[in-house]
């Protein structure tokens, strides 16, 4: 049968996306973030696989959105009252075509396998464009570590592990944290993948520095998305310092974002979860991040707490950053954040430079909203690049048996951070303007693409 894009097509590339999506829903209903993310990238990518019948005819873009396998089990455990909880795990192995399968692993009640297979497909294109060998993975469970005690963490991620080591190693799958999943959890994980394997290797990053983690790794996403957003400004001869910063999220990647844009000179003013916004225009300085980063990581608090330690402060009740004034935004929370109101009203308000350090945070309403404007907009996939690829780095020190200095893995993270930037450029100039999303798009794509052409069908 014929398929939508069949190398004797002769379509434009219009009618090809369009005939492309109708396929890609038919094939994964209910799926709406798989959907969203896949229609982004198509339709960068879409006039490259149009032009080039090497790519049709292997279909390549067919493949990509079919994970290469999807794991699926159940997650039993006992709760702190003897109570039996069930939870469901997933892993999606999307594309191994440039290295072995890389990505997070997210903890949050709301994880479904669309959640997942959205959030592994933008893996294959970021990790591609890292420069460095990694295929695509993202995985997790609808397990919900708000308020649970560290018992019962640390029993859920035993569980947890209990299914998934069978399917993971140093050259086959190497997960790493995302939401609900940081150091705490990769400790617990880690334990019971050595109890049940006998092996200590380097089969998953955010390890702790002690037991084979890397310097810079927590760091990684946060400076990662306020490099490549000091590489975008400075395309317009612009610096960060002197900025206003709205940042989303509290969480690790929301924290050094705000770390790095202190140390370079720019003035942050919210951090939010889902309960609402905090706003200082006072700034968020080192010592009231000192103290979020012991209200978030050790207390596991709620950012409203912090109006009550430092009295300046507002807190906006269930609403987003994005309504308070700054030139420069880094949503770093979660998916769909940022919808059109929200991105009129920050281009209205003067932000002419928007990093993503979460994933696909910008609904497409709001991407078209950045575009038509022409302000300096990074998608996830290249801006939050940096973490996925200190990971890799992480896991170049584990095959050495060696630790690297923290100054050699910053420089090469902002090496790296800079070459995406590069890449984002070659490929998505047009007519004086950086479109970013095309840019990162299709160079993310041609490298899985010509793997793919190469290796044959498999
Ligand atoms: P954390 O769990 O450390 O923090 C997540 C933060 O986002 C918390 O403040 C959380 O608030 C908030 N949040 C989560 N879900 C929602 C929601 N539905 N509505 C509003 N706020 C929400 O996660 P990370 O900082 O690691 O991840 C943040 C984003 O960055 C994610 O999109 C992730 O995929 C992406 N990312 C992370 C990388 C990493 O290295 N960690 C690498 C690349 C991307 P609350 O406590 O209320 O849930």
């Amino acid at each position: 049968m014929s398929t939508p894009l069949s190398s004797e097509s002769h379509a434009s590339s219009e009618t090809a996306l369009h005939a492309f999506m109708e396929h890609v829903i038919a094939q994964s209903p209910g799926e709406p973030e798989f959907h969203q993310a896949v229609h982004e990238a198509a339709a960068c990518v879409m006039p490259v696989v149009m032009a080039t019948p090497a790519y049709r005819n292997a279909k390549v873009l067919e493949r990509m959105i079919v994970p290469d396998r999807v794991l699926m089990f159940r997650v039993t455990w006992v709760d702190d009252h003897g109570q039996i909880q069930v939870n469901r795990g997933y892993r999606v192995q999307m594309n191994d075509a440039i290295g072995p399968y890389k990505g997070g692993l997210r903890f949050h009640p709301s994880v479904t396998l669309g959640t997942l297979k959205f959030l592994a497909f933008e893996q294959v294109f970021k990790n591609s464009l890292t420069t460095l060998s990694m295929g695509g993975a993202k995985g997790g469970s609808n397990f919900d570590p708000h308020g649970r005690s560290d018992g019962e963490v640390m029993r859920f991620c035993q569980a947890f592990m209990s299914e998934l080591y069978a399917h993971i190693g140093p050259d086959i799958d190497v997960p790493a944290g995302d939401i609900g999943v940081g150091g705490r959890e990769i400790g617990f994980l880690f334990g019971q993948y050595k109890k049940l394997t006998h092996r200590f290797n380097g089969v998953l990053t955010g390890k702790g520095f002690d037991w084979g983690g890397s310097n810079i790794r927590p760091e990684a996403t946060g400076y990662g998305a306020v490099y490549f957003a000091q590489e975008m400004m400075a395309t317009r001869g612009q610096l960060l310092a002197g900025k206003i910063a709205a940042v989303s999220g509290s969480g690790n990647v929301a924290q050094y974002t705000v770390e790095k844009l202190n140390e370079l000179g720019a003035k942050v003013v919210t951090l939010s979860d889902s309960d609402g916004t905090i706003v200082d225009m006072d700034g968020i300085n080192a010592e009231k991040l000192a103290w979020v980063m012991e209200l978030k990581n050790v207390r596991r608090g709620r950012i409203r707490e912090y109006i009550e330690r430092f009295k300046n402060a507002t807190f906006l009740e269930g609403r987003r950053p994005w309504s308070v004034p700054c030139q420069l935004a880094f949503p770093s929370a979660t998916q769909n954040e940022l919808d059109g109101k929200d991105a009129k009203q920050l281009v209205e308000n003067g932000c002419t430079c928007i990093s993503e350090g979460a994933n696909m945070p910008s609904t497409p309403d709001a991407i078209d909203v950045f575009i038509k404007a022409k302000v300096l907009y990074a998608p996830g996939k290249a801006a939050n690049a940096g973490g996925v690829a200190v990971s890799g780095l992480e896991m170049t020190q584990n095959a050495g048996v060696m630790h690297w200095e923290r100054k050699r893995v910053d420089d090469t993270l902002r090496g790296i951070m800079k070459s995406i930037h590069e890449n984002c450029v070659k490929h998505g100039s047009e007519n004086g303007f950086v479109n970013y999303v095309r840019g990162a798009n299709i160079a993310g794509f041609i490298k899985v693409a010509d793997a793919m052409v190469q290796q044959g069908v498999y």
